[in-house]
Formats: structure tokens, sequence, C-alpha cells
């Protein structure tokens, strides 16, 4: 069997990487293994944060399978990960994160045998803090940036060392899963990288001044938009900085064990004020779902694929090229997603503020709905969704109905979904206490 190398970064968003025709040569090493693999153009998260995205792909379901989970955060039980399914098939399976939302605290370390999230105790501690001393704890915060040149996430050379340990001591077939944060703001590259892309170089003290107000939900509405250019410059060159990470990583795991495949993608992408906000919030434009996919290494064919897909379809492609048939695995029934051979030419994103969003996108079309507001899109006329169809014209009506529908039906498909996984759940707990009965009365 094959080892599964699973690369995700936040918040990279596709059309800043070279291979997808950006103009600044910002990942020099992903571009010579996407012309040798399997590359995929038109890929999408089906959710535009980490908190819709990483249980959705992780699993094959839809971000709001579970709605309970907008508001709690806690990985719902009701979803089974890639690493429950290759542990169940003999895999020994690891993690190395630093991103709190899919920590071991909200129940992401399901399904791994090793799990590392950097992070213990420190989300109780952030709950317990907001109530006492936000203010002095953000004073130090501000003065370890400045003066020790600390990062509120892991970097991605660390991210590597803990991998690195954990592999050594792994049997194959082994999975993999690695979580960069380091395009994710405050944006703090080394200058050396913003160097390598053509871009002038920031005092420590300015890339800090620009990464506080960003991360500062009040003074991120302050930015000004003759500043926005700053902080595409730095998040550039942080992508510039993950391409080296995740060269150092690809060239010694090929070199010590040539049975792997690996996939680079990113959970959400990011947005630059192009519909109005700085981040990622609950919005479904292209510029927070359009990511990069693709497949390398072994018995991955080089081909470069234009059909629409989403990371719906990530858990399926992995099995397919692992060759695990779907008969072959127990309880199928959890993965939603088909493979990107067999799945549709379209797909669905969602997310939940106050409310359902729902997003219907194929070649041509993109539709959003919310409540009552409705925006339509024609994406190949209109790329960067700018121009609402539906504001003054009436004659896409037909095309709203038809789209509608399609997501209408999704809704109704998930909620029996959740009924039918919720009556599992509820089976299985009644059979484990039945168990504990019996073994107590022996
Ligand atoms: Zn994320």
């Amino acid at each position: 069997m094959k080892n599964v190398v699973l690369i995700t970064v936040d918040c990279l968003r596709a059309d800043h990487m070279s291979c997808y025709g950006y103009k600044r040569k910002t990942t020099p090493f992903i571009d010579k293994i996407a012309r040798k693999g399997m590359f995929f153009k038109n890929a999408f998260a089906n959710g535009p944060n980490t908190r819709h995205s990483v249980p959705s792909f992780l699993t094959s379901t839809y971000p709001l399978l579970f709605t309970q989970e907008a508001k709690t955060g806690k990985f719902h039980e009701g979803r089974k990960s890639v690493a429950d399914f290759l542990k169940e098939n003999g895999y020994m399976t690891g993690a190395v994160h630093s991103n709190p939302y899919i920590s071991k605290f909200y129940g992401y370390d399901r399904g791994f045998d090793y799990f590392n999230d950097f992070l213990l105790g420190q989300v109780e501690d952030e709950i317990e803090r907001s109530k006492i001393s936000k203010a002095l704890h953000e004073a130090v915060k501000g003065f370890k940036a400045v003066f020790m040149k600390k990062l509120p996430h892991e970097d991605g050379e660390r991210i590597n060392i803990e991998a690195f340990k954990w592999i050594e001591k792994a049997n194959e077939p082994f999975f993999l899963w690695l979580h960069y944060m380091d395009v994710h703001m405050p944006y703090i590259p080394p200058n050396e990288y913003l160097e390598e892309i053509g871009v002038k170089k920031y005092s420590h003290v300015k890339k800090v001044w620009l990464g506080k107000k960003i991360d500062d939900v009040k003074l991120r509405e302050k930015i000004r938009d003759d500043e926005i250019e700053d902080y595409i410059n730095l998040y550039d060159g942080c992508i510039r900085y993950v391409d080296r990470t995740i060269k150092e990583l690809i060239l010694k795991l090929e070199k010590n064990y040539s049975d792997t495949i690996f996939i680079i993608t990113a959970d959400h992408g990011e947005e630059f004020r192009e519909h109005g906000d700085l981040g990622h919030s609950e919005k479904l434009y292209d510029e927070l779902l359009h990511i990069p996919l693709l497949f390398y290494g072994k018995g991955v064919k080089k081909q470069s694929i234009d059909k629409i897909i989403s990371l719906i379809n990530l858990v399926p492609t992995i099995f397919y090229f692992l060759d695990m048939k779907k008969k072959d695995m127990k309880k199928n029934a959890w993965l939603q997603g088909k493979n990107v051979f067999e799945s549709d030419d379209f797909f669905i994103a969602e997310a939940w503020k106050d409310e359902r969003i729902t997003a219907y996108r194929d070649r041509e079309w993109k539709l959003i709905v919310k409540g009552k507001e409705k925006e339509l899109y024609n994406v190949i006329e209109d790329a960067k969704e700018e121009n609402n169809l539906l504001v003054n014209e009436k004659k896409f009506s037909k095309k709203v109905k038809e789209l509608e529908k399609i997501i209408d039906n999704h809704i109704k498909f998930l909620e029996k979904e959740r009924m039918k996984r919720k009556t599992i759940l509820q089976k299985e707990k009644i059979r484990k206490a039945m168990r504990n009965l019996i073994m107590r009365n022996k």
C-alpha cells in the first residue's frame, strides 16, 4: 500500500501561484511538480474558511451537514475522516499543524495515532483569558512579535521537523496530514522571500504593525485602500516561503519513501477587498473558493485537468489512487463526494452566518443564495463576480429557477443525511451501552 502525504496550506488562493498564471514567481517548486503530476486548474473549496472547509474535505461531506458545528466548532461524530478510514485499513496516521480551530480540543485528533497541534491547553487558556486580562495578553503578544520575532502560529520549518521525527518512527504505510499556517495573516515573511519575488523589503517593525492591524477585527476596517498593496506583497512573500517548505518536505520524503503519493491543496483562499473585506469571512466568491489541487508521486499520471471539481472529491480520489474501491470499504455511505473522474462538472459551496448561505457554480454560472437575497454571475464574462445579473434584469429568471432547484435538492439531501447519521450514532451508542452492561454483569 502506498503512503499518503496530504499537504494543506491555510488561506492559499490559486490565482496567486505561478502555476495558476500569477505574475510573480511565487511557487517555483510547486510549478515543477504540477507539471509532473495531476494538476487541477479548476478546483474549489466547499467552504470559505477553516471551520467550514476542513471538516468537509477531511470527510468528503458538505460543510453544513451538521449546522450546530458552526456554533460549537466541535468536529461532529457523524462525519468519518480519511484518517479513520485509512487507520481501519492498516495505516499509521499522523498530523501536524497549529491551527486552533482544528485542534484536539475540538475533536480533530479523531482517527490519528499521532496528532501534534502545539496547542496543549492553549485553547482553554484563550477562553479563560478572554474573561480576565485580554489587554495585558495583547501587550505581551505585541512585545513578543516585535522583540522575539514570534509568530502567532508555528512556522512551516517547525511543522516539517515534527513531521520528520514522527515518520522516522512510523511504520509504512503511513498517512501524514500537514497543515501549514504561513500564508495566514499576519503575513510576516522573512525578507529574503520578498526579494526572491522582486518585492521591496519591509522592516520587521513595519511588518509587525501591518500584521497587527489586519489581525485585529476593528483595526482591519481602518486599513486604507492604498495599503492593500503592502498586504498583497507580504502575502505573496509568505507563499514563496511555503513553497520552499513544501520543497524541503517532498524532496526528503521522496528520497526515503518512494512509494508515496503527495497531495497539495488549501482549505480556502483569501480576500483582498475584492468584495469589500480582508481575510476569509463567510462569503462564497471565487477569491475565497478557488484553491490549488494537485496529486503527485507513485502511480499518478502527468495530466492537466480543466474540469470543475471541489474538495468533496478529495477523499474519494485518494481512495481511487490507493485502489480502495467503494465496495472494499465498510460503511462507504459516510462519503458524500465521488472521485474526480466520476464527479459532476459543478460544485456547491456553503457557509453559515446567522443563516445558510449556498452557492452553485459551474463553468458559466454562479448563483449565491442567502435567505431572500440572490446573486447571479456569468463567470465567463465576469470572472471577478462584480456584476450581479439579478439587479436589473428579469431575463434570467428561468436560469435562476433551474439552479435554485439544484440547491433545494442539495439542502433536502443534507437533511436526510443528517437524520440518517444521527440514527446510526444513536444505535451505536445504545449498542455500546448494552455491551458495557453485559461486561459489568459478567
Ligand atoms: Zn483556514
